[in-house]
């Protein structure tokens, strides 16, 4: 009934509690209680849209934002200069004061080479500032403070000098802010001399700025918080150009056994979903190795058909012998299995024979080459968790962050085919979740697609998995598996939370634990471990 509600578009959600983060249906008052669909779409064209940034966006921009948000919390008016039409609107600068004759003219080659018609009012910006009449009260002779203020605007005229012209009174506008914030700070008339010489010689140490939302422009206290958060926010974001490099080359997708993301046939409409259910096939369990005809008959009453243990053996020294023990129940390998299931089965790699189920496609065949949405996440994480159903492995949930760890799509996947085991231990999924799951596969690739576009990078850890559920073909991936390699090389794994514990020192869950596991917690450690990694090889 709703296989198609990821591509239609406005519709009411489904969902009548619905929580999701990003949730693409429409939460408009129901004028009835019949879910009404609107006539199909191929792209998604109202859906709410990630805003997230896109690789264009420079750090101009960027640092344009962290300046503002300084400035906005502070006491400083680069906000106010930043647009050179309006006149200054400075506290201790009276628009009456009168200038006071000045006790040394900063040199001629420091002042302002450009005049401009938009001149504030108060300040002549083609002369040296001069204190205002009416100074606050401070311990520092007025002559040592309009020295002090002299020697900062020489400073400020210089560094300056590429952005005068965008915003000719900005170096009185910093002098008088610096000298203000040094005179209130400093208890004496020597300290005073001193913070302003240590001033003015770390606004000479400055990069020159190309905008007046440079950080390199304001007093010492702004301008440092400025740098301070620009050189978070790059230390904290995944950027595309600092990532690329860790993107599996294509010549390496069948090593690391990915599906060919140009592999005509598995595109091919003649087998795309051509044997949707196993029912009635013979196929050998996955689990206890034996050979079986797959049913969905009676599964209650099959339960205990198949023994096996979920554990995997490691080698232990017991009574001076080395003993393979299972993690599940410490039995030694080759023991019947401690936990009683039904019979199932997986194509693995087979990618010819999961297209028969459910066909592939590419995300152009999706979002089409260019897209209707243009807004795509830059860099995601994804995590899938995977249930066995008649069909073999199948999706279950889906759930996909952004750069910064929010979860753009937390989805449970409504099945088509009956289901045998929801693999809780190891999926979290329970029965009663996936109950009320609302999209069918489908669907939910059709919106994890409002995210990922042609271009996106997606990170995980054995991706490979992850795009074969999603029956998803995809070129542009970053495997932590790879990026992390183990010592014998493919097709072995190192274990994400062994890397986790390894790099970042903390612990996420087993999955093997009884407390089952996040997906949005491992989408989220493979984002950090992939940042040590970009650390690491930066230094
Ligand atoms: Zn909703
Ligand atoms: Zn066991
Ligand atoms: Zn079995």
């Amino acid at each position: 009934m709703f296989s198609n509600l990821g591509l239609l578009t406005p519709a009411r959600c489904p969902d009548p509690s619905c929580g999701r983060p990003r949730c693409f249906f429409s939460h408009a008052e129901a004028s009835s209680s019949r879910i009404t669909l609107p006539p199909r779409t191929d792209v998604p064209s109202t859906i709410r849209q990630p805003v997230k940034r896109r690789a264009d966006d420079n750090e101009e921009d960027r640092i344009r934002g962290i300046v503002k948000r300084v400035t906005s919390n502070g006491s400083s008016d680069i906000k106010k200069t930043s647009s050179p039409r309006k006149p200054i609107v400075k506290s201790d600068v009276k628009p009456d004061s009168t200038p006071v004759p000045q006790t040394k003219q900063p040199a001629a080659e420091t002042r302002p080479t450009t005049t401009s018609s938009s001149l504030s009012n108060t300040v002549n910006t083609s002369r040296p500032p001069t204190l205002p009449i009416n100074l606050k009260p401070s311990p520092h002779p007025r002559p040592d403070r309009q020295k002090g203020l002299n020697a900062l605007y020489t400073q400020y005229s210089k560094l300056y000098k590429p952005i005068l012209h965008l915003s000719p009174e900005l170096a009185h506008t910093s002098a008088f802010a610096q000298e203000a914030e040094t005179a209130s700070v400093s208890s004496n008339v020597r300290i005073y001399k001193t913070a302003i010489h240590q001033a003015a010689v770390s606004i000479s140490r400055r990069p020159p700025p190309d905008s007046v939302d440079h950080p390199s422009v304001g007093t010492v206290k702004e301008s440092r918080a400025a740098f301070e958060l620009a050189e978070k926010e790059k230390a904290s974001k995944l950027s595309r150009h600092k990532i690329e490099q860790y993107c599996l080359p294509l010549d390496q997708f069948d090593i690391w056994r990915y599906p060919n993301p140009n592999d005509p046939d598995l595109l091919s409409s003649d087998i795309a979903g051509s044997k949707p259910d196993g029912e009635g096939e013979e196929h050998t369990c996955s689990r206890c190795k034996v050979p079986f005809v797959v049913s969905s008959k009676d599964i209650e009453g099959r339960i205990g058909e198949c023994k096996y243990h979920y554990g995997r053996p490691v080698p232990e020294r017991i009574e001076g012998r080395r003993k393979w023990i299972y993690t599940c129940c410490a039995k030694e390998r080759g023991e019947q299995g401690c936990q009683d299931y039904i019979h199932v089965f997986s194509h693995g790699d087979d990618d010819r024979e999961l297209a028969k189920r459910v066909g592939y496609k590419t995300v152009e065949d999706i979002v089409g080459k260019k897209g209707g949405l243009g807004k795509w996440t830059n860099v995601v994480a994804m995590d899938c968790e995977m249930i066995q159903t008649t069909a073999g492995v199948t999706l279950g949930r889906v759930t996909i962050v952004d750069e910064n760890g929010e979860t753009l799509l937390d989805e449970l996947v409504r099945q088509t085919v009956p289901v045998l085991d929801v693999n809780t231990r190891f999926s979290g999924v329970t029965s009663d979740q996936l109950d009320t799951a609302i999209m069918d596969l489908p669907a939910v690739r059709a919106a994890a697609c409002m995210f990922i576009g042609p271009d996106t990078i997606i990170v995980g850890h054995g991706l490979e998995n992850d795009l074969r559920a999603l029956r998803l073909l995809h070129s542009k991936i970053i495997d932590t598996a790879v990026v992390f390699p183990h010592d014998k090389g493919p097709p072995f794994r190192r274990a994400l939370r062994d890397i986790v514990k390894e790099k970042l020192g903390h612990f996420i869950q087993d999955r093997t634990s009884d407390l089952g596991h996040s997906s949005a917690v491992d989408a989220k450690s493979t984002l950090e471990v992939l940042k040590w990694k970009v650390r690491e090889d930066n230094e």
